[in-house]
């Protein structure tokens, strides 16, 4: 591979967030195009391939890995499948972007970091700190616009499309639920935007028509973060009608993001303080956020900066959810 080769990308998975997000990130990307789909399911891999203009078509995962063409490698299967991937992937000497949540334990998430330690990249696909309202709000924060951040609110409650009802609602081991899938994102943002670790996480979950068995489909909970400020966030399946928002709010000022916990933020953030007029904040030039996510992790391929999420983001995003999931699962009724 030299710096003019396009890197050759494969997926292993054929999802919908492939074929709906990534696929088009990949190949807006001058040195990046897509060689190769896998799927379980032989005939998925070759409809999938034909109808996203992709030369191969696998049904095998090592036989995928023996494509030459092959450098970087986008895992989308369902969150179960992510650790054993991840490792063969980076046994095969394949950058890795793998997506959300990376694992079901930490510990098999701290396999796939240090699997890739040995020689490949390894990403995080949390899109939203790709967004530029998430990373002015990071900015501002960080130059003391808030002063010194107290408390922050993520809105992320939404209405899960028809054609994602599937094993998100239905297949506890296959890593579903809204904990896993929504507020392991907000876990994501909120260390992004507030630069800072979370230490403690208190919550409640529901069950509220589309989940089933034991899964949840809406949370509501409260992160404590490293040096004090508390989060608070809801996350649902179930709700058609709420705007999505990211609050934070200082010592000596308040900072309103709207409308920006989907994936494609309409990028308006406000800065409210004492005796000054409500300032609307130049977030500067919007950028798909998946196609960032793309455009980082081809940088970091060739040796240059790291990715949007690196493995570790997505380790400890991953650990902040698994406290919520662990303080729903202890919660005691007070009836
Ligand atoms: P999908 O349900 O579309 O795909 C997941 C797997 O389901 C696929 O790998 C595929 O298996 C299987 N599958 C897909 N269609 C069918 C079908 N018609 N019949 C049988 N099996 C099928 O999942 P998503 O794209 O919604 O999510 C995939 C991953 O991406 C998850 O880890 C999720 O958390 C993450 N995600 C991340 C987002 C982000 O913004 N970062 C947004 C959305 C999802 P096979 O490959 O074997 O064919």
């Amino acid at each position: 591979m030299t710096s003019a080769t396009p890197l050759g990308w494969s997926l292993i998975g054929a999802s919908d967030i492939a074929e709906t997000r990534m696929i088009p990130a990949i190949v807006a990307q001058p040195d990046s195009r897509v060689v190769a789909v896998m799927s379980s399911s032989a005939e998925r891999a070759r409809d999938y391939a034909a109808r996203n203009d992709i030369p191969r078509a696998y049904d095998a995962l090592d036989a995928l890995l023996a494509d030459p063409a092959v450098d970087v490698v986008y895992i989308s299967t369902t969150n179960d499948l992510h650790h054993d991937q991840t490792i063969a992937a980076a046994r095969a000497g394949k950058h890795v972007l793998c997506e959300k949540p990376l694992a079901l334990t930490v510990e098999e998430a701290r396999e796939m970091v240090e699997a890739c330690a040995a020689g490949v990249v390894l990403g995080t696909n949390h899109h939203l700190r790709n967004a530029v309202t998430h990373r002015a709000l990071r900015r501002l924060i960080s130059d003391g616009a808030i002063g010194q951040p107290l408390a922050a609110r993520v809105f992320h409650a939404v209405y899960l499309p028809p054609r994602l009802q599937g094993w998100r609602v239905t297949a506890p081991a296959a890593g579903g639920g809204v904990i896993f899938d929504i507020t392991v994102h907000d876990a994501d943002t909120l260390r992004f935007v507030l630069d800072d670790e979370a230490t403690e996480a208190t919550a409640l979950a529901a069950r509220q028509g589309l989940a089933a068995g034991e899964l949840e489909d809406a949370v509501m909970g409260v992160l404590r973060f490293g040096r004090g400020a508390l989060a608070q966030h809801h996350d649902a399946f179930t709700v058609r009608h709420a705007r999505t928002g990211f609050e934070v709010h200082g010592t000596d000022g308040s900072l309103y993001a709207e409308d920006v916990m989907t994936q494609d933020p309409v990028w308006r953030v406000t800065l409210r303080r004492d005796g000054a007029a409500i300032e609307e904040i130049d977030v500067g030039a919007p950028e798909d956020l998946y196609a960032r996510s793309v455009r980082l992790f081809n940088a970091a391929v060739r040796g240059e900066g790291a990715p949007a999420a690196t493995g570790e983001d997505g380790v400890r995003s991953l650990a902040i959810a698994l406290a919520v999931r662990q303080s729903v699962a202890t919660s005691s009724s007070s009836q």
